[in-house]
């Protein structure tokens, strides 16, 4: 997608703080970290949102979980953290490339389940 942010963020078009790559996954911090960790994990492939995930392209949404237990290891998140991912406009979902949110770091105290 050519006018999308985070796909211009994973092809390096716009820079980023890159906390792991690979063939199929990007994760960078984000611009504004609501924890000590706060890191976004998207797919390479464009994928608008949590909605899209089909047979087809679920093999990338498991990749971004295998990185997410990489990157939590990286950071060390030995007490654990959140993964988020919001989707859609009632799930708040700002930018419409699907991505994880980690956030870790602290005791995490807000939680709505
Ligand atoms: P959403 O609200 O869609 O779940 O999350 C979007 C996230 O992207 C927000 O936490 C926001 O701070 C982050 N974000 C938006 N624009 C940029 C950017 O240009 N660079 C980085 N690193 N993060 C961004
Ligand atoms: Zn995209």
């Amino acid at each position: 997608m050519s006018d999308c942010l985070f796909c211009k963020i994973a092809a390096g078009e716009i820079p980023s703080t890159c906390v792991y790559s690979d063939d199929d996954v990007f994760a960078f911090r984000d611009i504004n970290p609501q924890a000590p960790t706060h890191i976004l994990v998207i797919p390479r492939q464009h994928i608008a949102c949590a909605d899209e995930i089909t047979a087809e392209n679920s093999a990338l949404v498991a990749k971004c979980f295998e990185a997410i237990a990489k990157i939590a290891r990286q950071e060390g998140l030995t007490g654990g953290y959140r993964v988020i991912n919001n989707c859609g406009e009632d799930g708040g979902q700002t930018v419409c490339h699907l991505h994880f949110h980690i956030l870790g770091g602290k005791k995490l105290s807000e939680r709505m389940i």
